[in-house]
């Protein structure tokens, strides 16, 4: 009684369908991170991935995660793809279970006592398929320095799609764009909290603020350690937090053949970056209190044995300015952008 239908259910057995995604203007295509943690959406560029994602492992380019790269589809495009898909296959059941219908009432003797019908009330129509749009272009361009793969992202990147590099200079200018967009909406953000409460606005004001300069500092210590480490003339052993204290990071590269310190700042510029990292120093180890290490080393008088120290916006400011000033100095030709 069903012959159409049950043809047409082994005919979709055999021939998968089809659908395809296309490219953004750009010709980036969607990617979306598998970890359901982080669900990160990026773009990457197909021309890099010879045989398309089958059978290629890909990287998170936010939280790091590997795997197979066609586990990387974007639940929007999932989404499309299934309700076409469903329609499509909906559409061919339907037309052959009313041939079906059709078929069983022609089939009827007009001279029996019953008579039965039958009807398929369902859609017949099968869609056609058309291809699945991307989502709009992200501006953020990178191109990986180890294996030139382009992809386009959001906000910021740690890891390269297809060879899972992790860029030390990406990371520290990711960090102080953060820093700066901290700075940048500080009172935006203060004011929001202050609506619901006063004490916790004041408290958001200076947390935000000293974490610049903690941030700062960690940022920079990294990515001198990475650039240091990368250097053909490089001390294979160096001191733990070396670039942490400014005197120690410059006679290592002084050693190495670089320039010091006191040749890429002014000395008053060095003198004030010394301050912020010993304001630095405060901060994470004794809770902002003044010590006496503090008072002999600092050449600063603004504060006595006991003090709490005040961080200012333009403080963060100058922190960030001048330790992307020194960094720049180090940075490899094509990377100082
Ligand atoms: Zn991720
Ligand atoms: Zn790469």
């Amino acid at each position: 009684m069903f012959e159409d239908l049950m043809r047409e259910l082994k005919k979709m057995e055999r021939e998968p369908v089809r659908i395809s995604i296309e490219a953004d203007e750009d010709g980036y295509f969607d990617r979306e991170c598998p970890n359901e943690e982080c669900e990160f959406q990026f773009k990457v560029m197909l021309d890099n991935w010879e045989d398309g994602f089958e059978g290629q492992y890909m990287h998170c380019p936010l939280c790091g995660t590997m795997a197979s790269a066609d586990h990387f589809w974007t639940k929007e495009h999932l989404d499309q793809m299934g309700r076409q898909a469903t329609n499509y296959y909906a559409g061919r059941i339907g037309k052959a279970m009313s041939r079906d219908a059709r078929k069983f009432n022609s089939r009827q003797s007009r001279k029996s006592f019953i008579s039965m019908s039958l009807e398929y009330k369902g859609s017949t129509h099968v869609p056609a398929l058309v291809p699945v749009e991307a989502a709009e272009e992200m501006r953020l361009k990178i191109v990986c320095e180890e294996c030139k793969e382009r992809f386009a992202v959001i906000g910021s990147a740690f890891f390269c799609p297809k060879c899972g590099h992790s860029s030390a200079v990406r990371m520290f200018k990711d960090a102080l764009a953060k820093i700066e967009a901290k700075v940048e909406h500080l009172d935006r953000v203060v004011q929001a909290v202050a609506e619901v409460d006063k004490d916790a606005a004041e408290l958001t004001r200076r947390s935000l603020l000293e974490s610049g300069i903690l941030d700062a500092v960690v940022a920079f210590q990294r990515v001198m350690e990475e650039l240091y480490r990368v250097h053909p003339n490089a001390v294979k052993k160096i001191r733990q937090n070396a670039f942490q204290r400014l005197d120690d990071g410059s006679k290592l590269w002084q050693s190495a053949g670089q320039q010091t310190y006191c040749e890429i700042l002014s000395e008053s510029e060095l003198g004030r970056l010394k301050g912020y990292f010993q304001r630095r120093h405060l901060l994470a180890h004794k809770e902002g209190i003044v010590d006496q290490h503090y008072l002999e080393r600092s050449e600063e008088s603004t504060y006595a044995l006991g003090q709490r120290i005040v961080v200012r916006p333009e403080h963060v400011a100058e922190l960030v300015a001048l330790v992307r000033k020194l960094v720049t100095a180090y940075l490899p030709e094509g990377e100082a952008s």
